[in-house]
């Protein structure tokens, strides 16, 4: 079934050419529009909340290139950040002052991390932090929740998040099953399975790894209660508990979804917001586990480009740019604006639709099952979904191709595109 407008000739012909030479035409594959149907579209350019196609159509954008565009596409600071530090030279392989102001920002910024180190991707911290904890407990299982997402390394493929998801394929292929053997997968905000899993199995895990508020299939929030069961259960039983705020890290406050519930993991990773657009992750926490990498301790742990010049100073402009603009509080008002006009229009449909948020985070589920896992995520009408997806980007209004995914809010959101998006959203549900 296809509800979209054929995509224009430019983006057509690129497509073409780049199934050609790329495996599916994307290198990322969500891009690919699997979830919703039609082919996906080729950018040009993206300014502020905005994005052109290589045809010329102007979007809205709510993905900003899935969560590190909090400012808003292509700011200025970040852009003379890049330019200042490039002229100076792209990548050293040495130590340079960048990595220190970095290191020292997110120390003081995220309450938890008493020592950090840099790496590229969201992936690399997520694989670095459990081989960590890993060599830290001298232990090897590994405990995550279905429909949290981790990146895509062996051991965290297990049941995968959003991408795999949809495509109905949960576990890769070429994941040996010893590696998924250590891993073990529990249902978010279900305080019963843990507790089961870790009378019987506590002694054994290394570490437990959990998106704090899930944003990888859908948004899902925890009950009152569930993170700090976790931070318990994790210390009664010598298990190192990682916060994966790859997501929400300066997404949502200065010190993550841990600021905002009060909870202390032992490590740490983040990405995304960190990089300012640039490829940055990060690991960190307690000092004494982060001590254990190399070369202080027997964890190895590496990268030739890691606390990359360029990179970092894209980062360090972005968190200060959301320091000094008060960007947590805007975005909280950016996003209640949009709630309101959101519950407004539901309530106008007479429509039971669930919908999540969080300061600039959010996700309408359609279903009328209250969401707290996986399991009622999927209840969702997936043709309704890609009816309502295909309408809105017809209409200028660029929300995730998939409706396992979180949206995104940038400060550069202001009430005339809140106000244009609620007029588009409102008449593509009308017309499911
Ligand atoms: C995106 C994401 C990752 C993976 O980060 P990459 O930079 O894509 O490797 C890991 N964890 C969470 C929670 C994420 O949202």
């Amino acid at each position: 079934m296809r509800f979209a407008m054929p995509n224009g000739p430019l983006s057509s012909k690129l497509f073409d050419l780049a199934k050609q030479y790329i495996p599916g035409g994307v290198n990322s594959p969500v891009r690919a529009f699997r979830n919703v149907g039609g082919d996906p579209f080729f950018v040009r350019r993206a300014k502020g909340c905005r994005i052109w196609d290589v045809d010329g159509r102007e979007l809205i954008d709510f993905v900003g290139t899935w969560g590190p565009a909090i400012l808003g596409h292509a700011p200025v600071t970040v852009i003379e950040a890049i330019h200042t530090a490039a002229k100076e030279g792209v990548s050293f392989g040495i130590p340079n002052p960048y990595e220190v102001e970095m290191a020292r920002t997110i120390c003081e910024w995220v309450p938890s991390i008493e020592k950090v180190r840099m790496v590229s991707s969201g992936t690399e911290a997520t694989m670095s932090a459990i081989r960590l904890a890993r060599g830290f407990t001298g232990r090897h299982r590994l405990v995550k929740f279905d429909g949290c997402y981790h990146g895509h390394s062996d051991s965290l493929l297990v049941a995968a998040g959003s991408g795999a998801l949809t495509h109905g394929n949960p576990d890769s292929a070429g994941v040996p099953p010893a590696f998924a053997e250590l891993t073990t997968v529990l249902p978010f905000n279900d305080e019963a399975a843990l507790e089961e899993l870790f009378a019987a199995r506590g002694h054994e895990i290394a570490a437990l790894i959990v998106e704090p508020y899930p944003a990888n299939a859908g948004l899902i929030l925890p009950k009152p209660g569930f993170l700090q069961k976790l931070r318990d259960i994790t210390a009664k039983h010598g298990t190192v508990l990682i916060f994966d705020e790859v997501m929400t890290g300066f997404r949502l406050a200065k010190g993550g979804v841990q600021e905002l519930e009060g909870i202390k993991p032992d490590l740490t990773c983040l990405g995304k917001v960190i990089g300012g657009g640039l490829p940055v992750g990060a690991f960190g926490g307690r000092a004494d586990i982060m001590d254990h990498l190399a070369p202080l301790g027997p964890v190895y742990q590496a990268g030739t480009l890691s606390g990359n010049p360029v990179a970092l100073a894209a980062g360090l402009a972005q968190l200060r740019e959301l320091e000094k603009q008060n960007g947590y509080v805007h975005l909280e008002a950016i996003g209640q604006v949009m709630e309101e006009a959101v519950l407004e229009v539901l309530r106008r449909k007479g429509l039971g639709y669930r919908w999540y948020r969080r300061g600039s985070m959010f996700c309408l589920f359609f279903t009328e099952t209250e969401v707290h896992n996986l399991q009622d995520a999927k209840t969702a009408d997936l043709a309704a979904f890609r009816k309502f997806f295909h309408h809105c980007l017809d209409h200028g209004v660029y929300f995730a191709p998939s409706q396992f995914e979180t949206g995104f809010i940038s400060l550069a959101h202001t009430q005339a595109e809140m106000e244009r998006t609620a007029e588009v959203a409102s008449a593509a549900l009308a017309a499911l």
